[in-house]
């Protein structure tokens, strides 16, 4: 049985980033990771322009609140004709090229316009440069503006559409298929019958895969049933980068998940790790297929998502950190018990006086995903017995 860090380092042994793919540039591309470096096609400003509504003035003309002759006015899209000269002035506005000859601009609360096309300048105090973005200040023709292995957030969304890159090369979204396997599942929209359940595993599944920026296919439930498994995930292996199998992959008769998998060609990679919940998870791969048998029971199978499932799709997309995400936070409250195998403890973090504290919260064991809903974080502990009081510092697992 592997422990919990060796079981991650063999899944992420098998996971290679899939390759660029050129999209339209949009709000589809958040998140994802950015194939190639994307270098400036201009000089941002492309001119030296205004940063205030006022007038481009000549530095050594405004000593003694002088009156200025108004010789143009330039509009933001307009690209000034007339050269300002001793004792001239241009109305200027956000946004539009300083015209030759002005080497800053006044804003326009600090002048007075007068009768004859004349302005007074009232500041007193007018700097070489003042309110001018000089040509380049952003970025500079050819320069790298945003590199290869960037996370896509909306600034470089801007970023991109400014350089004019309608077109990016992006990580792709990996491809889930999830399946729920058992007799006892029905539908969300069905009634259960006696001995039957609703099928939650599946949409939660998916939902975590989406959240991880997954293009999901969820594929419903699929019966204890030999061929009828041989066949749903025989389907799945054709079209898919992972397979979430819910279900089927503890030692029990009707168990079959890890037999068909082999059958498929599926060569089996883990299958047990020392934690608790998640001991049954069962790792395998087809060429470059990933196939997670999760256990059936919905917390195990949330948290074996959250450890494995998601750095994994996280190197799929192209990011050089797989996660998870550990971090030191003190205990809301104390926990006290005793543990055969290293165990994942759901929680929420709290808002405190000078930081955050974290609270596990009160759970009937894996079966009792309503009460793990809340959670926002992971609490990791040791095997043996925890003892830790009030105030202490935990590993957390952010979600
Ligand atoms: P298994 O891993 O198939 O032995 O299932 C373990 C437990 O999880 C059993 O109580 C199942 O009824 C339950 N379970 C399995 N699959 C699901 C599912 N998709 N949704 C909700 N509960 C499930
Ligand atoms: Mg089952």
């Amino acid at each position: 049985m592997l422990e919990v860090a060796e079981a991650l380092a063999e899944v992420l042994r098998h996971t290679t980033s899939l390759a660029p793919v050129t999209v339209p540039l949009g709000p589809a591309v958040l998140g994802r990771v950015l194939g190639a470096g994307v270098v400036a096609d201009r000089d941002s400003p492309p001119f030296a322009k205004s940063l205030r509504d006022g007038y481009a003035v000549r530095t050594v003309d405004c000593t003694g609140q002088p009156h200025l002759q108004l010789v143009a006015e330039i509009p933001a899209g307009l690209v000034p004709s007339k050269t300002i000269g001793p004792g001239e002035c241009a109305r200027i506005f956000t946004g539009a090229p300083i015209p030759d000859g002005a080497d800053a601009v006044v804003m326009q609360e600090e002048t007075t316009p007068e009768n004859g096309g004349r302005i007074q300048i009232t500041d007193t105090s007018v700097r070489l440069g003042q309110y001018i973005f000089p040509r380049g200040t952003e970025m500079r023709a050819g320069e790298v503006v945003i590199s290869a292995g960037t996370v896509i957030n909306p600034a470089a969304i801007g970023v991109l559409a400014g350089v004019g890159r309608a077109q990016v090369l992006v990580s792709p979204c990996p491809r889930v298929t999830v399946l729920a396997t058992g007799d006892e599942l029905v539908d969300v929209s069905c009634e259960p019958g006696p001995g039957q359940i609703r099928n939650s595993n599946g949409p939660m599944l998916a939902a975590q895969a989406t959240q991880a920026g997954a293009v999901v296919h969820d594929r419903g439930i699929v019966r204890d049933d030999v061929a009828e498994l041989r066949a749903r995930i025989g389907e799945a292996l054709a079209d898919s980068d992972v397979i979430l199998l819910a279900g089927g992959v503890s030692a029990g008769t009707y168990d079959l998940v890890p037999g068909v998998l082999q059958e498929l060609g599926v060569e089996p990679r883990f299958h047990r790790v020392r934690m608790k919940p998640g001991k049954p998870l069962f790792f395998g791969t087809k060429g470059a297929v990933l196939v997670f048998g999760l256990p059936g029971n919905p917390v195990s199978g949330f948290v074996c998502f959250e450890l494995f499932v998601r750095p994994a799709l996280r190197v799929l997309a192209g990011n050089t950190d797989p996660g998870p995400r550990i971090v030191q936070v003190p205990l809301a409250e104390a926990v006290a018990e005793s543990n055969d195998r290293p165990t994942y403890r759901p929680a929420k973090l709290e808002p405190a006086e000078g930081g955050w504290v974290v609270r596990p919260l009160t759970w009937a064991g894996a079966p009792d995903l309503r009460g793990i809903q809340p959670a926002d974080a992971l609490i990791a502990l040791p095997a043996g017995d925890a003892r830790l009081d009030r105030g202490m510092p935990v590993s957390v697992v952010l979600l």
